[in-house]
C-alpha cells in the first residue's frame, strides 16, 4: 500500500502563508491498492488535487482506477471538496462511497445534503460517474481482497475509526477522535493494535485541550499514547489546527519524536509505502 496525504488540516481550508508547507487543505488521504483500485478516506479539500491527478492518469492511459471512497464522518470539512473532485463528472469513473449510517437516515441522504440546489448546482443524481451507496455500521467488510473495519469512536454525531488491511500490511485511520480526560478511549486502541501506520488526530496541544473538551479532538500527546499502547510501527499525526502555522507544527513533530521516534507530522503532497 501507498499512502498519499492530499489533506491534513483540521475544520478549515486555508491559504495562510504561515502555514503552507505543512498545507491548508482539509481531510483527504489516498491508498493505493493496484492499478485497478484505490482506496480514498475522506473528501476534504484535498480531494480536489487528487482528482485532477487521477483525471491526468486516466487522460493518459485510457483507465479510470475503482474508487473505494471511506468518510470517518460527515462534518465538513471531510465531504466539502467532493464536489470539486474532477472524477465525478467523467462517466468512465465508478465510485463505491460508505459512510456511517444513521438510525433513520441513509448516509447517502446525508452526504448529498451539501448538492441540494441551494448549496450547489448539480444534483447527486445527475453525476455522470458510477456511484453507489452504502450504510457502514461498525464491524468487518471485504472488499476484493482488502479488510475494512469500522469502529465507532467519540466524536459529535456518529464517527468510525477505518482499519485497512491487505498484502501483509494495516493502515489505521483515527481522525476526529477525543479521549477521555485521563484516560484513551479504548475502541482506539484495540483497532489500532499493531498498525503499520497510525494516521491518529492531534488538533490540540495539552493547554489548549482543556478549552475544547467534547469538541471531538485528540492532543498529539494522546495520539503518541495511544501508537505505544497499540505497538504500532509509524504514527502520523493528523487534521492539525488551522490556527497552527508550520514553525509551530514541526515544534510539534520534533518534540513529538523525542517520546515516540516513530512519530512523523502528516505533510500535503507526502507518501508513506507500506
Ligand atoms: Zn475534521
Ligand atoms: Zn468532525
Amino acid at each position: 500500500m501507498v499512502v498519499r496525504f492530499w489533506g491534513v488540516r483540521g475544520s478549515s481550508p486555508l491559504t495562510d502563508r504561515d502555514k503552507l508547507e505543512v498545507g491548508g487543505n482539509t481531510s483527504c488521504v489516498e491508498v493505493s491498492i493496484d492499478e485497478e483500485k484505490k482506496i480514498i478516506l475522506d473528501a476534504g479539500t484535498g480531494i480536489r488535487m487528487l482528482g485532477k491527478n487521477l483525471v491526468q492518469e486516466f487522460q493518459k492511459t485510457g483507465k479510470a482506477p475503482k474508487l473505494y471512497i471511506f468518510f470517518s464522518h460527515t462534518h465538513w470539512d471531510h465531504i466539502q471538496g467532493f464536489i470539486f473532485f474532477a472524477p465525478i463528472y467523467i462517466p468512465a469513473f465508478e465510485m463505491h462511497l460508505f459512510g456511517p449510517g444513521r438510525a433513520n437516515r441513509h448516509f447517502a441522504d446525508v452526504f448529498s445534503g451539501q448538492m441540494q440546489y441551494d448549496y450547489w448546482p448539480v444534483k447527486i443524481s445527475h453525476l455522470p460517474a458510477k456511484m453507489a451507496f452504502y450504510d457502514l455500521s461498525e464491524g468487518g467488510y471485504q472488499l476484493e481482497g482488502i479488510k475494512v473495519q469500522a469502529k465507532r469512536h467519540i466524536h459529535p454525531g456518529i464517527a468510525y475509526t477505518y482499519r485497512i488491511e491487505y498484502g501483509g500490511k494495516t493502515l489505521v485511520y483515527a481522525t476526529d477522535t477525543e479521549h477521555f480526560k485521563g484516560s484513551l478511549d479504548e475502541r482506539v486502541v484495540q483497532v489500532a493494535r499493531e498498525a503499520n501506520l497510525l494516521i491518529h488526530d492531534a488538533q490540540y496541544t495539552d493547554e489548549e485541550i482543556e478549552a475544547k473538551l467534547g469538541w471531538g479532538h485528540s492532543t498529539w500527546g494522546q495520539a503518541i499514547q495511544v501508537a505505544q499502547q497499540a505497538g504500532v510501527e509509524k504514527l502520523a499525526l493528523f487534521h492539525h489546527d488551522p490556527d497552527r502555522t508550520d514553525e509551530a507544527c514541526f515544534a510539534i513533530e520534533k518534540e513529538a519524536q523525542r517520546i515516540f521516534p516513530p512519530t512523523f507530522l502528516a505533510r500535503e503532497g507526502i507518501s508513506v509505502v507500506l
